[in-house]
């Protein structure tokens, strides 16, 4: 297994082997150059850093615990189960960690505006909260029918003083609220910054996302350490475009006896048009900026997708799991709709803890591996979110 290479990546251009890279139109170069030379200089500057553990931990409430879920694993009769408790965050997820980092840039780079595009809802909502705490007008680019499923997060965004732009192109989904957020970023790159909510899309993004996400894995690192005196067996973490997923493993990396498992949409089967699993149905392409995995048809027209979590409802994945996957240093699987539904119960009931349904497609793979581990075995699960906003899904779909 070579592992060593990882950390290092990506390369000036933004490559992960053959993955990577910057693919957009001309008038987009440019602002893309100034961003990755701003966000290097300032990640180099520790009073940027200062700034930015600050409001982690005083806005956001950083550290989150890491929590043994000590029925959860009883009721399962294998290895020891840990949960990151990203759900504890402020606005109910990881995507604030991402959302500070790049506000405090935007300000340091003199952008007096943030745009954002958001799928559910969750980045839409983490954006709109870093704009009115700093101050920023802020613009959130969401497809219609999303609009529609996710009303409480556009009101939510709007009470927070952000105006909220419902995308009527395509199929109006996540897609579609993209390229609206890149086209706004082109016309008014003067005073904007674009906040992309995952590790996706051209260089700097999934490079800069993930060092913002990565306090994830430092902090379970850590804590783990602290609590259990040595590294854990397993990572599990879901993976949409992969922030929370790389945020987790990243650190973890040079440890090789630390196998990692990501969790994709498995949807209602892998059948084309039915899930969001990339590693499953998908094939090299390029997609809003980036070459990875994507699910697309043999003209390579982008397929539909389907998932019961929006957040991991996308035909793309982040190209730095595309090379870990070539590397056979993270292994990638699927949940189920039903799976990840079974979790979300199953969770709460045994721990009090009711998780996204993005994380509780990570909670359905522990639920598969642990009974085949040893009681000293360890599992560290990222729980992302919260579920607060999937309850009337879940309610429904459950028949409550
Ligand atoms: C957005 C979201 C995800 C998926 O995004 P990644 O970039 O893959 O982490 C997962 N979980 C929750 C709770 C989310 O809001």
């Amino acid at each position: 297994m070579n592992t060593s290479a990882s950390p290092n990546l990506p390369d000036e251009l933004g490559h992960f082997g053959p993955y990577g890279g910057r693919f957009v139109p001309e008038t987009l170069m440019h602002p893309l150059v100034e961003l990755e030379k701003e966000y290097t200089r300032f990640s180099q500057d520790p009073e940027f850093q200062k700034e930015l553990d600050y409001y982690l931990r005083e806005f956001a409430g950083r550290p989150t615990p890491l929590y043994y879920a000590e029925r959860f694993t009883s009721s399962l009769g294998g290895a020891r189960i840990y949960l990151k408790r990203e759900d504890l965050l402020h606005t109910g997820a990881h995507k604030i960690n991402n959302c500070l980092g790049q506000v405090l840039l935007a300000k340091r780079m003199g952008k007096t505006r943030l745009i954002a595009e958001t799928g559910a809802g969750q980045h839409g909502v983490a954006t709109a909260t870093v704009a009115a705490m700093f101050g920023f007008k802020c613009t959130v680019y969401m497809g219609a029918v999303d609009c529609q499923r996710q009303a409480l997060n556009v009101y939510r965004m709007r009470m927070l003083g952000a105006e909220v732009v419902p995308v009527h192109a395509g199929q109006k989904t996540l897609k579609e609220a993209i390229n609206e957020a890149m086209r706004d970023w082109v016309t008014n790159i003067r005073n904007t910054h674009y906040v992309l909510g995952t590790a996706y899309g051209a260089h700097p993004y999934p490079m800069m996302v993930r060092n913002f996400q990565r306090v994830i894995g430092d902090e379970a690192r850590r804590q783990i350490l602290e609590k259990e005196g040595r590294l854990p067996d397993l990572l599990i973490a879901c993976v949409g475009g992969g922030s929370n997923a790389i945020g987790l493993f990243y650190p973890f990396l040079k440890d090789e006896s630390v196998r990692m498992v990501g969790v994709e949409a498995g949807g209602e089967g892998i059948v084309p048009g039915k899930h969001a699993a990339r590693f499953q149905g998908g094939s090299l392409g390029v997609l809003q900026g980036t070459r990875s995995y994507v699910l697309q048809d043999e003209h390579g027209q982008i397929q539909l997708t389907h998932s019961v979590s929006a957040g991991l409802d996308y035909a793309a994945v982040g190209p730095e799991h595309a090379w870990l996957r070539d590397k056979n240093r993270v292994e990638y699987t699927y949940a189920t709709d039903d799976q990840a539904l079974e979790a979300f119960l199953r969770l709460a009931r045994t721990e009090g803890i009711i998780p996204a349904l993005e994380s509780a497609h990570a909670v359905a793979a522990a639920i598969e591996r642990a009974p085949k581990m040893a009681p000293d075995q360890i599992i560290i699960v990222n729980l992302s979110g919260r579920g607060d906003k999937d309850v009337e899904q879940v309610a429904a779909r459950l028949k409550f």
